[in-house]
């Protein structure tokens, strides 16, 4: 068994260089990329005064052996997870009732589906995932905490209302997940509906669909009238086939917890979106500080299953404790590894909550550009008029050095709210409030989040501040 030197580095919180130098000092002549073996690597941490032994690696060894690279001969198909986005009361829990009634297949006709946080439904064959909480908030929070589950977006706007605040803030969380996205175009049974001014406004938002010379999908339904949700089906596989979506049935499991509570009678049951690899029942599991193997597992009809593969959203029991939505998922081979790695995160957890890991900051950010740890600068604008939100965005924009580029990722009208702190954490951005001020509320998330916020009452400010910092010569506060 190997570690490289970069991963020696990091666990010994030395610089790889240093390591190295050690490395010839003991008459062993080394690379970054290279391996060592792991006596040759206890050596350099005992040089160091760390211990770090075999019980250092053996979870980080079971961690590397989930996230191998899958070779491309074992990769098949695999199915998309979607997530539904748009302004309240736009239709997006109806989308998803008319999505799974329409596609509700043969054998579970009657069924009723569980609701276990994802459902699967398939049309010709083919199958699709949707995530049952619709909204960017629940999309970006579980991207706040690491996880991307996401492959396509379907953004629903209602075409008796046009494109409103929380549509502009989806288009933003998805296009800063680099996620694609898919309009549907609802409410088109109703009188007032304009479905060409929809098209119109998400031009203007530069978002630009196929009839306006973009490239993005959009398609006009009625959830409630059962209008066009076939064809949305294909749009969504359409979409999927050109993402080449692909996974390795013949590896252990790898995914997500997207739901997880405590039930009578069952203890710990959680909702896993199966990554990679195939669960079978009996298997060991690790679920972020949580452990066990799995008792029962039960697909979104209910129906009790042995086995699942890529791209299942399945319920399991068996866990010793609840997980949190947004921690990952491993199955192991042996029990021993999957307590290992709980008892791993656990420890993490605990130092975590002494030691936040903090974001970007604009006082930091010079530090981390000359370390060469960020390209972009992802900035989030909020501000009292649109005006004022145009004329800090367009600036922003162009400041630009030979080392980092500043990147405008959401720029709106109001106040700062949760969801933009949950995607500034979700993307690395700093906050910037022009005229704006958050709630407590937010602000305090803001602080568990480790998410830099700054307020300005003038424009050039602002610019300025983000130019000096970029420069590494922003005036300290004291
Ligand atoms: P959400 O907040 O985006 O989840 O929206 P809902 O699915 O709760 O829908 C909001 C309202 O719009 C409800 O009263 C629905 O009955 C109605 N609605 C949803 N889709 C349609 C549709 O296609 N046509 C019409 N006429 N009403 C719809």
């Amino acid at each position: 068994e190997t570690i490289s030197i970069g991963e020696l580095a990091k666990e010994l919180k030395k610089q790889p260089k240093d390591i190295i130098m050690k490395l010839m000092n003991l008459g062993v002549m080394a690379t970054l990329n290279q391996d060592i073996d792991f006596e040759t690597a206890e050596m350099i941490a005992i040089e160091y005064g760390i211990s770090v032994s075999k019980k250092l690696t053996e979870e980080e060894i079971e961690e590397k052996r989930y996230n191998f690279e899958d070779r491309p001969e074992d990769l098949t198909k695999r199915a998309p997870v979607v997530t539904v986005m748009g302004h309240v009361d736009h239709g997006k829990t109806s989308l998803l009732d008319a999505i799974r009634n329409t596609s509700v297949t043969t054998g579970e006709a009657g069924g009723i589906t569980q609701h276990i946080g994802a459902s699967e439904v398939s049309l010709k064959g083919e199958k699709i995932v949707f995530l049952d909480t619709p909204g960017h908030e629940a999309f970006t929070t579980l991207r706040a905490r690491g996880a991307k589950v996401t492959d396509i977006a379907i953004l629903v706007v209602a075409a008796d209302d046009g494109v409103m605040p929380q549509t502009i803030e989806a288009i933003d969380h998805a296009k800063a997940a680099g996620v694609p996205i898919i309009v549907a175009v609802n409410k088109i049974d109703k009188a007032n509906a304009n479905p060409d001014r929809v098209k119109q406004e998400l031009a203007d938002r530069g978002l630009l669909i196929e009839e306006w010379g973009g490239d993005v999908i959009s398609v006009e339904v009625s959830a409630i009238k059962n209008i066009g949700i076939d064809t949305l089906l294909e749009m969504v596989l359409l979409v999927a086939e050109m993402l080449e979506l692909k996974a390795n049935p013949k590896r252990p499991a790898l995914g997500t917890i997207l739901e997880a509570k405590v039930e009578k009678g069952r203890g710990p049951v959680a909702t896993v979106l199966i990554e990679n690899g195939t669960l079978r029942v009996g298997d060991p599991v690790a679920a972020g500080a949580t452990h066990g193997r799995v008792r029962a597992m039960f697909n979104s009809h209910g129906k009790t299953i042995k086995q699942a593969g890529p791209a299942s959203a399945v319920e399991i029991t068996g866990l010793n404790d609840v997980p949190t939505a947004g921690d990952k998922f491993y199955a192991t081979e042996e029990e021993r590894h999957a307590r290992a790695m709980a008892e791993k995160r656990q420890a993490e957890l605990r130092v975590s909550t002494l030691r936040k890991t903090p974001h970007i900051s604009l006082e930091d950010l010079f530090n981390q550009i000359s370390q060469g740890q960020i390209k972009d600068l992802n900035i989030i604008v909020k501000a009292d008029a649109h005006g004022s939100v145009e004329a800090l965005k367009t600036s922003l924009n162009k400041i630009t050095n030979e080392e980092v580029r500043v990147n405008v990722i959401h720029a709106n009208v109001g106040t700062i709210t949760e969801s933009d702190i949950l995607l500034a954490s979700a993307s690395n951005a700093i906050i910037i409030g022009f005229n704006v001020r958050p709630s407590a509320v937010v602000a305090s998330l803001a602080e568990n989040e480790g998410v830099e916020l700054k307020t300005y009452r003038i424009i050039y400010e602002a610019i300025s501040d983000v130019e000096a910092a970029m420069k590494g010569m922003l005036a300290p506060i004291y």
